[in-house]
């Protein structure tokens, strides 16, 4: 046996909370089954009536390892299907899997907006075109009155893939990270590269990192040096006398 078909997958669905059942699986006196989460929350079987008995249903457990389980975000369009033993790993590399808007935790954004990868560009057109970025080569970037106590978040569109820019002061180092919005083991790969320049290039600072997953969080990047981390002595050499900065970045798949 296989492949167990749709019906055999009902059976595995926990009278109330419809979730899937997975060892250990609990009977009530009447032999009905009842998920292990949902047990202990119940006086009686909510179908009988009967009081629960302290024996699993063991042969529904064995039978559970050999189904295959649609992926959790088959709503959101994955036709895959797991062994419970499998699924927990898909899920954390799972494509459909929902994402939040990259503006999530922007200052004075805070926007709630979650869906899928392939939704997010619209949203992004739609709501926050004002933090758009569009990046096909080499993006200059002139910001007139810099403040190094601003957190500066932007969304960017590069090679068909949406990103996310983040740079800021702590502690007097400055921290230049451009996260890619996907799973942490993409099959394709990013390279950012930032470039601060004095107006006549005598002096430059030119840095590339792989685009890190949207899933790590900031300072977890921060910490592990995998960005662009400079003193920030170092960066106001580049400020110009009406304290403007300008940087030029570009996002090459590799
Ligand atoms: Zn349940
Ligand atoms: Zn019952
Ligand atoms: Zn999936
Ligand atoms: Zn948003």
């Amino acid at each position: 046996m296989n492949t167990l078909s749709e019906d055999f997958l009902k059976e595995l669905e926990c009278p109330v909370c419809m979730e899937y059942m997975a060892s250990p699986i609990m009977m009530c006196k009447s032999g009905h089954n009842i998920c292990n989460s949902c047990r202990p929350k119940l006086k009686e079987c909510p179908t009988c009536r009967q009081p629960f008995l302290n024996v699993r249903n063991k042969a529904l457990e064995n039978l559970s390892l050999l189904a295959k389980y649609p992926c959790p975000y088959k709503r959101y369009g994955c036709q895959l299907v797991f062994t419970q033993e499998r699924i927990t790993e898909h899920q954390t590399v799972c494509p459909y899997r929902s994402y939040n808007c990259p503006l999530s935790e922007a200052e004075g954004i805070m926007c709630k907006w979650i869906g899928i990868r392939e939704d997010m560009r619209e949203h992004i057109e739609a709501q926050h075109r004002n933090r758009l970025t569009q990046v096909d080569f080499l993006k200059e970037v002139l910001l007139r009155k810099y403040r190094p106590e601003i957190k500066y978040s932007r969304v960017i569109f590069a090679c068909d893939e949406v990103f996310y820019q983040q740079f800021e002061v702590i502690d007097n180092v400055f921290y230049f990270v451009i996260q890619h919005i996907g799973p942490e083991n993409y099959d394709l790969k990013f390279q950012y590269n930032f470039t601060l320049a004095s107006q006549e290039h005598e002096e430059s600072i030119s840095i590339s990192f792989v685009a890190r997953s949207c899933k790590l969080d900031i300072a977890t990047i921060h910490r592990s040096g995998q960005c662009v981390k400079l003193c920030f002595d170092t960066v106001k050499n580049f400020l110009n006398e009406n304290n403007s900065l300008k940087f030029e970045f570009y996002i090459r798949q590799l």
